[in-house]
């Protein structure tokens, strides 16, 4: 029996790795060689995964599969459109991968497996990982037991990821779910251009660089005391984090303007239910470690905006952390599995 499935999640430092059965048993990492143009980076993948079920005692033939989350668009589970960050141009990356394993399984057991025939081929997916990692919220996080979810990730910038009936939602170009780009704040708001170009996308506001943009924004045009203005005074500048933690302990500058982030938020996410009518919405990135204060804040603003039908939506924190990519990679692979 095929038991076993790797998740691999690719960031732009580090490529996490995780061997999954029904859980999450082992995991590890590798820097990103992102040198001649990230040439580098899928035969060290396939390296690292040889090395480490030789390790582990497991064959080829044991694994199910291979999944892999890309910081870029990707077409069909194969194709990826260009990762910024790896250097990366246009790749088939899971037929690359899949080569590249064949050949350094062959390397590693010999011709024993290679002689077993076509049948043998490692089955490789790819996805974006911000999509990857509301699936691995779905199958072990904070959308367990849900098959539709819509998860928002606040972070330097803000993600996203959809999932329907069980299945990344990836879109004809690898756009669906680039929640961070929607359009929604109105111009008094508004800090300069976000780096897609635009002006005036949910990111500039509730990415953990937007809240801070803002709330100067905010403190330049009000009279009203707040610690934050002493924090600036002090360290000359102040965090996504000083905010929420003021806003918590009833600073009433740093309060409003959490209340201003939250609206814009929970308008997005009405509208984006009132597209998908997910299960459940998850708040997940580094901004979300605010916890309960926030998720409670987006949650009010979500219903206060939302349709009827749609009001009684779920709205949790995202659970897993960065191992959320390597479980959605992994569950990629399990999902398929469990459906046939
Ligand atoms: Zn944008």
């Amino acid at each position: 029996m095929k038991k076993w499935t790797i998740g691999v999640d690719v960031g732009g430092t580090e490529v996490k790795f995780g061997l999954f059965d029904d859980k999450l048993q082992e995991k590890w990492s590798i820097p990103t060689n992102i040198q001649d143009k990230g040439a580098h980076i899928l035969p060290e993948i396939a390296e690292s995964v040889v090395e480490r079920c030789r390790a582990s005692g497991i064959h080829k033939e044991d694994l199910a599969g291979i999944g892999i989350g890309l910081p870029g668009p990707v077409l069909g589970g194969n194709i990826v459109k260009g990762c910024v960050n790896l250097g990366w141009a246009e790749i088939p990356v899971a037929d690359e991968l899949s080569r590249l394993l064949e050949a350094a399984f062959e390397q590693k057991e010999g011709n024993s497996s290679a002689s077993v025939g076509m049948g043998t081929v490692i089955p490789v997916q790819a996805a974006n990982d911000a999509n990857v990692a509301a699936l691995g919220e779905m199958w072990l996080g904070g959308g367990k037991n849900c098959t539709s979810l819509v998860m928002v990730t606040l972070g330097t910038g803000v993600g996203g990821g959809i999932v329907t009936d069980g299945h990344i939602l990836d879109g004809v170009g690898g756009c669906a779910g680039e929640i961070g780009h929607i359009i929604c704040v109105e111009e008094e708001d508004i800090v300069g251009s976000c780096n897609c170009g635009n002006r005036g996308c949910l990111e500039q506001i509730a990415s953990a660089t937007g809240i801070v943009n803002y709330s100067r924004h905010y403190l330049d045009k009000s009279d009203i005391p707040s610690i934050l203005r002493d924090i600036l005074k002090e360290k000359e500048s102040f965090s996504a984090k000083d905010v929420l933690d003021a806003a918590k302990s009833g600073d009433g500058a740093a309060e409003q303007i959490v209340d201003k982030i939250t609206m814009y938020l929970g308008r997005v996410l009405a509208g984006i239910c009132l597209v998908v009518n997910p299960e459940c919405i998850l708040i997940g990135g580094g901004v979300s470690a605010a916890g309960e204060y926030l998720r409670a804040r987006v949650e009010q603003k979500f219903r206060e905006q939302a349709f009827p039908g749609i009001k009684d939506t779920a709205v949790r924190l995202a659970v897993l952390g960065n191992e959320a990519g390597i479980a959605g990679a992994a569950y990629m692979i399990q999902g398929k599995d469990s459906s046939l």
